[in-house]
């Protein structure tokens, strides 16, 4: 098989038509996302609802903790249905201007690539180690390399604009208690609840930000479609209130739903704001608390803030996140009350008083 006729059969498998045949590229793209979330948290749902043995031993939170929540879940679905549609707006407002995959020359592509290849590898002398894999290495750079680099820079740009926009929500009072206080309504996270914010908060972090960063990673509309599909995943996943050891992505993201249920824990939210992937701006930036060695195991009872977990929080967390110092406060057997929760002010219940 020629070099052409390589070309030509990997563009029939990969853009040589839309991905379902009644609905163009782009408009699948922001269509996948919703199908993803629903059916994933629906998932969990059930999972929530059935309390299967096998499963409920690794809930993190017992569904007793789920009446501190301060909202209901008609709420949150309403809330939910009203980001979806306006991050559909804004996804049809940002592909407007982007061509469809199938106008892509791949031919021409990866020619170019070709020609570099030739080009550099001439230069080191390793042309003719190369030549004979010319149309190989050539195809898995323009179909798997280039994609998967392309992927991790929408990562990373992602994460760079949440964890700042979180941080700033959380360290100005007047952001969080307008907007971002609404999100930390859910004492326990569960799936369902994953895009349950104030909507400025879901255009900005969520929307804005998967839109930033598919301009500025250069991907295709597939590529995108990949990449908000997962990113919905991914979030569903981080508020789901499981923890699977069985779980892919909870195994191979340190950003699972043990590292965000610390943030959406009283003593924790002034620690990992990062999100939704990894936790290096946590870590770079002095804000990174573990997982506590109680999710570990898969605690199954109201969290109870003992004072050596307070220690060793008040170790991890840098010095410039002031709010934190409050926690020294914290006595034995005492646990937080989330309806008040507001940077800086931590109210305390006695446990007792809970019960
Ligand atoms: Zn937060
Ligand atoms: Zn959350």
């Amino acid at each position: 098989m020629d070099k052409n006729s390589t070309v030509e059969m990997s563009s029939a498998i990969f853009h040589s038509k839309s991905i379902v045949p009644f609905m163009s590229d782009k408009n699948f793209s922001l269509l996948l996302p919703i199908i993803i979330y629903w059916i994933y948290s629906g998932l969990y749902h059930l999972i929530s609802i059935f309390k299967i043995p096998f499963f409920e031993k690794y809930r993190i939170r017992s569904t007793d903790a789920e009446k501190l929540n301060k909202v209901t879940m008609g709420e949150v679905l309403k809330s939910v249905i009203l980001q979806q549609i306006m991050q559909t707006v804004l996804g049809l407002i940002v592909l407007i201007t982007e061509g469809e995959d199938v106008l892509l020359d791949d031919t021409v592509e990866m020619q170019h690539i070709s020609q570099t290849l030739k080009t550099f590898s001439t230069k080191y002398n390793a042309w003719k180690i190369i030549e004979p894999y010319q149309d190989i290495i050539t195809e898995s750079i323009y179909w798997y390399i280039i994609p998967a680099a392309k992927f991790l820079l929408a990562m990373i740009i992602l994460d760079t604009w949440q964890y700042f926009l979180h941080r700033l929500f959380h360290q100005s009072k007047f952001l969080y208690r307008h907007i971002h206080s609404l999100h930390h309504r859910l004492y326990v996270p569960y799936a369902f609840g994953a895009l349950y914010n104030h909507p400025i908060e879901g255009l900005l972090f969520d929307s804005l930000g998967a839109c930033l960063a598919f301009n500025f990673s250069g991907m295709t509309i597939r590529g995108g479609a990949v990449f908000f599909a997962f990113s919905s995943l991914k979030t569903v996943d981080d508020h789901s209130g499981y923890r699977f050891p069985f779980n892919p992505i909870q195994r191979i993201f340190g950003n699972n739903t043990a590292y965000h249920d610390i943030h959406h824990q009283p003593y924790g939210m002034k620690a990992n704001f990062s999100q939704p992937f990894f936790t290096f701006w946590d870590r770079v930036l002095g804000t990174h608390m573990p997982i506590d060695q109680k999710h570990q195991n898969r605690q199954n009872h109201i969290k109870v803030v003992k004072e050596n977990t307070i220690n060793d929080i008040s170790n991890d967390i840098s010095n410039d996140i002031s709010s934190i110092d409050n926690n020294q406060a914290f006595k034995k057997e005492e646990i937080v009350n989330p309806e008040v929760l507001s940077p800086g002010r931590f109210n305390l219940r006695s446990r007792e008083n809970l019960s």
